[in-house]
């Protein structure tokens, strides 16, 4: 992927791999651009999160891997924010970062997309818990907090599928994006999932196309190996769609690469 800003490390508790050995990847690929965007601390299932106490290491060793390796590629820094009522802290939102990746992992406290609590999925009404996953997106992009939204309809990984007009149900929350002026991701993690295709689906980002909401590519790996995959499936999704440039971000500022 020419720019990949969605990719872990170690710190996380969930991802292998060191952060140089995402980067070597990376740059076999013909990545231009490669952002680590781990999972930012929050006092709310810290087991799958760095602690407070990582931050300032995890920054270090993304801006000395940034100095170490600027001939050869530019090393963003970010973190993935869970957008989580009560436990986002001033830590994060104001840490001195490239950018800022919003992503919704809980409806109402429930951990949706881990597979340790697939259970639930049986004791709810898919179509409300649906739409409650894409009112949590439309509220985290009108809270103005991040730049970039995390995988969009992360709520399909295990394939349990609504009844109702998935594009109907997630009209607000891309209107509000565009209105927040924030980035979509087009990421990859879904290929490795049961629903197995990318996030957000080719009928979304159709719509996200329609509205000019810009786009940005994302591997979210979290083995060295994952870097890139599925990279000719979304690029080629994206210009089937009419993108032709896709974001960046230095500093919280935007900048558009053509691909
Ligand atoms: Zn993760
Ligand atoms: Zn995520």
């Amino acid at each position: 992927m020419i720019v990949d800003l969605h990719n872990h490390t170690t710190l996380c508790n969930h991802a292998v791999g060191e952060i140089n050995e995402y980067i070597e990847a990376a740059i076999k690929s013909g990545t231009k651009h490669f952002g680590f965007s781990d999972h930012a601390p929050m006092d709310f299932d810290p087991k799958y999160r760095m602690a407070f106490s990582d931050m300032q290491v995890y920054e270090k060793d993304v801006l000395r891997a940034k100095e170490k390796y600027k001939d050869k590629i530019e090393i963003l820094l970010g973190y993935e924010v869970d957008y989580l009522k009560g436990h986002m802290d001033k830590r994060v939102l104001n840490a001195d970062v490239d950018y800022l990746i919003g992503s919704v992992h809980f409806i109402e406290g429930w951990g949706f997309d881990n597979p340790e609590f697939i259970g639930r999925y049986k004791e709810q009404d898919i179509d409300e818990i649906w739409q409650k996953y894409f009112d949590t997106i439309e509220e985290m992009a009108n809270s103005k907090l991040f730049d970039i939204v995390g995988h969009l309809d992360l709520i399909k990984v295990f394939k349990f599928m609504p009844n109702k007009d998935i594009n109907e149900m997630a009209k607000a929350a891309l209107e509000a994006i565009k209105k927040a002026d924030m980035t979509l991701e087009l990421n990859v993690a879904g290929y490795r999932k049961p629903i197995g295709e990318a996030y957000p689906s080719p009928s979304l980002l159709k719509q996200a196309y329609k509205l000019g909401i810009p786009i940005t590519f994302a591997s979210d790996a979290h083995k060295p190996e994952q870097v890139s995959m599925f990279n000719d499936e979304v690029i080629k999704m994206a210009r089937d769609v009419g993108y032709t440039e896709c974001a960046v971000y230095r500093n919280r500022k935007r900048e558009f690469i053509k691909f």
